[in-house]
């Protein structure tokens, strides 16, 4: 009997020694499934949160850089502006239509863009006048208003709207309108001319049938001074062209170097 409990007492003390095993095993594994389980969730988290941090830490910078380079373009802009002007001033610079005048012909200017402080003062003239005339633009169809101004020889200048039709070939041009008013009290040549409208993206120019319209009233080199009018919500603000907006400086030979001229 003794001995039987014995042997019972052995394979107890065996079995209870495999379940410890088993037990342990289980538990190693869960173990492992646990830590594999926090590895992965700290790579995400890692990731997510460098992700972050990095693309905050780079729009910051970003911001600063927009910064410190706005104010520095602004400088350098003013710069520019004043320096144009001084140079203007020494060169006694009216302005290139008065300039183009005195050039020999056929003379042809380069053709860029610059601050609106920077063109000569007959140029900027101009553009004013343009701007003015656009007011009373007659536009009911396409809304998109123009004004043009041209100089005659005599320095007086003359102004005109886009005027728009109900049967719309019936329209006309600034352009045109600009010149016919001076051709018809006698002025049929002209030094110089500016067009202004207003496109978010881009310099308005004559359309083609202006450009070979201008052409038979002035010498290819006369500078054509392009520039935006305000957007529709500044249109009445003063004064109407700022300092540092963009025109461009162009000439009639550069809107149609392949005009027609002769049909002889
Ligand atoms: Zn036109």
């Amino acid at each position: 009997m003794a001995e039987k409990r014995k042997v019972l007492q052995r394979y107890m003390k065996n079995l209870n020694d495999l379940k410890d095993e088993l037990k342990r095993k289980e538990l190693e594994k869960k173990m492992k499934e646990l830590e594999l389980l926090q590895c992965e969730l700290a790579r995400r988290q890692e990731r997510s949160g460098t992700k972050c941090a990095g693309g905050k830490i780079k729009e910051l910078r970003q911001q600063k850089l927009r910064k410190v380079l706005g104010a520095y373009m602004m400088t350098l802009e003013g710069l520019l502006c004043d320096l144009a002007r001084r140079q203007a001033r020494l060169n006694g610079d009216k302005g290139r239509a008065s300039e183009s005048e005195n050039l020999p012909h056929p003379q042809m200017l380069e053709e860029y863009t610059v601050a609106f402080c920077a063109v000569g003062e007959d140029g900027r003239e101009l553009l004013e006048a343009a701007l003015s005339a656009r007011r009373c633009a007659y536009v009911p169809y396409s809304k998109f208003k123009v004004g043009a101004a041209f100089r005659a020889k005599c320095g007086r200048i003359y102004t005109g709207c886009n005027i728009e039709n109900v049967s719309f070939t019936a329209g006309n041009c600034a352009e045109r309108c600009a010149l016919a008013k001076g051709i018809s009290e006698g002025e049929k040549k002209y030094t110089a001319g500016a067009v202004v409208a207003y496109h978010p993206d881009e310099f308005t120019t004559p359309c083609g049938v202006c450009r070979q319209f201008i052409l038979e009233f002035v010498h290819r080199d006369i500078p054509i001074y392009i520039a935006k009018a305000p957007p529709p919500e500044q249109e009445n603000c003063i004064p109407a062209i700022q300092d540092d907006d963009e025109v461009l400086v162009t000439s009639a030979y550069h809107l149609l170097p392949y005009s027609f001229s002769s049909f002889e």
